[in-house]
């Protein structure tokens, strides 16, 4: 097929780096076709998480697809080939499976390489230089991955061979100092992009922790992620998972996400946490279940409460209880 304007696939993350480096080549005519790779872990809100992505590329006049990678990402997170960064961000691994997407996408729209916003050095795995020739290596995309914003700091791609691109119109930023990247920012007119420096859940040391238990009891499924972003998560002595809803939002999404067999318990006047125990429902589960409700509602009463609890909404019971001490909850704290 002829085409005969040049074009190129930008990965976008909705922060600056990435939205310059499209604008930076954008700038020498180039046709941008921008792609946000969402997985389960972008973000607590991925639905408002893609919308944030959706505006900064319209107002950065970038088109934008979305494309979604969890199920693969799943087998990266399991055995990452290059390991974890300092929590549980397979970050290497994770920009591999991206841009061997984004390939994808390069040859079936006739497109002629893909940038990203890499910038040398500026975070502690996946710029370093080795990480850099890794990714572009182990992506199968040598000689067609440009990283405008540092491009001139590294070996020149096809497209600059080829005088598709003017590589002296490119940048030689390197390093966490991003003074560069804002002033660049003005320059092409950028106003909304998402603060520096922010990774996905995995990088937060308490979602890394939840998740981290989950695999070290090989219970890592989507249904098992998901809840993994809503409210305080405890193990009682056999495994049995309870969970802690912190608001009336959080209580409802807990609730709507509950599985078959799965108890809820909640204060008969509602005014206190929604609690999903999942596992196994014995008496002796229900009742330390139930002793969290309390504890986790205004009244924190050493008197006996009805507390009632469900799998199924049309067969409620009650228990009575008292509260639990601050210390025992802690321990079981995930
Ligand atoms: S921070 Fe998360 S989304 Fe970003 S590269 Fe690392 S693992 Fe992938």
């Amino acid at each position: 097929m002829s085409k005969n304007k040049t074009k190129a696939i930008a990965l976008i993350s909705g922060g600056l780096d990435s939205l310059l480096a499209a604008k930076v080549i954008e700038a020498q005519g180039v046709e941008i076709q921008g792609v946000v790779f969402v997985t389960q872990f972008a973000s607590r809100d991925t639905e408002g998480f893609i919308q944030r992505v959706k505006e900064s590329s319209r107002d950065a006049d970038i088109d934008i697809k979305v494309e979604d990678m969890s199920e693969e990402f799943l087998e990266v997170l399991a055995r990452p080939e290059h390991g974890y960064g300092s929590q549980v961000n397979p970050c290497i691994d994770c920009k591999i499976l991206m841009l061997r997407k984004a390939k994808k996408m390069m040859e079936k729209e006739n497109a002629d390489f893909v940038i990203t916003g890499e910038v040398l050095g500026e975070r502690p795995m996946s710029q370093r230089k080795e990480a850099l020739q890794i990714i572009k290596k182990r992506s199968h995309l040598e000689g067609y991955l440009l990283r405008p914003l540092s491009a001139k700091l590294m070996e020149i791609t096809v497209p600059e061979e080829k005088g598709l691109i003017d590589r002296e119109k490119l940048y030689s930023i390197s390093g966490r100092s991003r003074q560069p990247q804002f002033k660049l920012a003005k320059e092409y007119g950028l106003k909304r992009f998402f603060a520096p420096g922010g990774g996905c859940l995995l990088t937060d040391p308490r979602f890394a922790g939840r998740l981290k238990d989950l695999m070290e009891r090989k219970e890592v499924t989507a249904e098992n992620i998901a809840f993994l972003k809503y409210g305080r998560h405890f193990r009682l002595k056999d495994g049995t998972k309870v969970i802690v809803g912190r608001d009336e939002k959080e209580n409802d999404v807990l609730c709507s996400l509950k599985k078959n067999n799965d108890i809820i318990l909640r204060l008969p006047e509602k005014n206190g946490p929604d609690v999903i125990l999942k596992g196994i429902n014995s008496d002796e589960n229900i009742k330390k279940a139930a002793e969290m409700v309390i504890s986790h509602s205004s009244s924190k009463n050493s008197e006996l409460e009805i507390v009632e609890y469900w799998r199924d909404e049309t067969e409620k019971k009650e228990i009575s209880v008292s509260s639990m001490a601050r210390e025992e909850i802690e321990k079981m704290r995930v």
